[in-house]
């Protein structure tokens, strides 16, 4: 058989992306399915961002993941956006076709599928999110395109809170409602599926967890984090003391690997493997 030298290039453009573990999963993943495929992690300035995506084309890379500062300048830069980063305003993984640059939002897709793989799905549920930031919003629109019954969003800056309301009742359609953060908030009883989107408790901070009022978390409910590092974050453990199922981040991480690699390579991705990697990686 010919041999071919080339590589075909996959990445991340960001700064700080220094301690970004990504690379070292999807180079895992390429492994296991025996591809020759690269992920770069490329610090990028905001000033570049434009050159750097430009580059994409140029290097005929099969596509590139978007961290912080990137996620919402890169957009105007992009040929074609999914509905989900349409309605959130914001790409994480471009996917080059044939030199047209496709945008997508894989944060609230990895939620939904990790939730799935748990056993529970979102259709007809009502939900709480802690949260109106980055994640928050990506898991919000995810849920209203996968038929939540209604969303409730509890954030700290009511302004921010609020307006992703808006987005979900005007660009999503979703019944949704705003919740002002009290001290020692209690839950609405009507919650099935209660979700930390908020960076509370995340290392080095493990100590910390939401101030809810944790006698209202019921064991009918299933609670899940976003922070995947430690995986077994202080406020699940204290819904877990309540009887609830719980899911950590670290399978919204894995699933997002797992549907980038779909997305740039077009084979199912070693799930497990790519756990596995991500759990050595971020213990
Ligand atoms: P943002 O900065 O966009 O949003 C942070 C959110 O946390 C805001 O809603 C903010 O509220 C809230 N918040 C922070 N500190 C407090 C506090 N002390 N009290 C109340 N609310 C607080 O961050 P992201 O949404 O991008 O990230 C949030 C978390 O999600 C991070 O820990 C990140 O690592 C994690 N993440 C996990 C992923 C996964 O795959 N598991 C994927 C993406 C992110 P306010 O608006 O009031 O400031």
């Amino acid at each position: 058989m010919k041999k071919c030298y080339r590589a075909e290039l996959t990445g991340v453009f960001g700064i700080p992306v220094d301690d970004n573990p990504t690379g070292v999963v999807e180079e895992a993943a390429y492994k296991e399915e025996g591809l020759n495929y690269r992920y770069l992690t490329i610090e990028v300035k905001p000033e570049d961002l434009s050159i750097a995506m430009d580059s994409v084309k140029a290097f005929g890379m099969k596509g590139i993941n978007l961290t912080m500062p990137h996620k919402v300048t890169v957009v105007p830069l992009l040929d074609e956006l999914s509905e989900a980063a349409g309605i959130i305003g914001a790409v994480n993984t471009v996917v080059n076709r044939d030199g047209k640059l496709f945008g997508e939002n894989t944060d609230g897709k990895g939620f939904v599928r990790a939730l799935e793989d748990s056993g529970e799905s979102i259709e007809g549920k009502t939900i709480t999110i802690l949260g109106a930031g980055g994640a928050a919003r990506a898991i919000a629109v995810e849920c209203a395109l996968n038929h939540a019954k209604k969303l409730c969003i509890v954030n700290r800056n009511p302004e921010r809170g609020k307006e992703l309301v808006q987005i979900l009742i005007t660009k999503a359609g979703v019944l949704s409602e705003y919740i002002p953060w009290d001290k020692n908030l209690p839950i609405p009883q009507e919650t099935q599926i209660l979700i930390n989107a908020t960076s509370i408790g995340f290392s080095p901070n493990i100590k910390d967890r939401p101030d809810i009022d944790y006698r209202t978390v019921t064991s009918s409910m299933v609670v899940c984090d976003v922070v995947f590092s430690p995986a077994d974050t202080e406020f699940l453990k204290a819904a877990r003391a309540q009887g609830a199922k719980t899911v950590n981040g670290l399978g919204m991480l894995a699933s997002q690997a797992a549907l980038n690699f779909t997305l740039w390579t077009g084979k199912k991705a070693p799930l497990e493997l790519m756990k596995k990697v991500l759990a050595e990686e971020t213990a």
